[in-house]
């Protein structure tokens, strides 16, 4: 159970591309987005020719006030200007490059600068190892 401004992930079957999905109508039935489905139960009927759009970019999440509905126009410049922008820097905030040596994955495919996450790393261990009460 999740509050009301979090993401509440799908947590049965969900498509290659990472959506929800239900089966309606048995084994053979159609399939169904569950993030659709969430929002006709919750909110009401989506308006024929829109597409429901996910504003917290999470395909799982079923939250209907994550979810909006849109042509189908909008939500794909939405989802290119996100990827654009991501994919266009060429390198982190602090200046290092983003190829392939120094780039790493996180979860949800956007991009981490390898330099920062251990110079980070680092700075944790740090501030453990001060705070630790000295013993000698
Ligand atoms: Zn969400
Ligand atoms: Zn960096």
């Amino acid at each position: 159970v999740r509050g009301p401004g979090e993401c509440w992930p799908w947590l049965a079957g969900t498509t290659g591309g990472g959506y929800g999905y239900i089966v309606k109508g048995g084994k053979h039935g159609k399939m169904l987005g569950a993030h659709r489905v969430a929002y006709e139960l919750t909110v009401g009927p989506i308006p024929p020719g829109l597409c429901i759009d996910h504003l917290c970019r999470n395909r799982a999440c079923v939250n209907p006030a994550h979810l909006e509905p849109v042509t189908m126009q909008t939500n794909l410049l939405r989802g290119e200007t996100a990827a654009a922008a991501n994919a266009a820097k060429t390198a982190c905030k602090r200046g290092h490059p983003f190829d392939e040596a120094n780039t790493g994955r996180q979860d949800g495919g956007y991009r981490e600068c390898r330099t920062c996450r251990r110079t980070r790393d680092r700075e944790y261990k740090r501030s453990i190892a001060r705070d630790r009460p000295a013993t000698d």
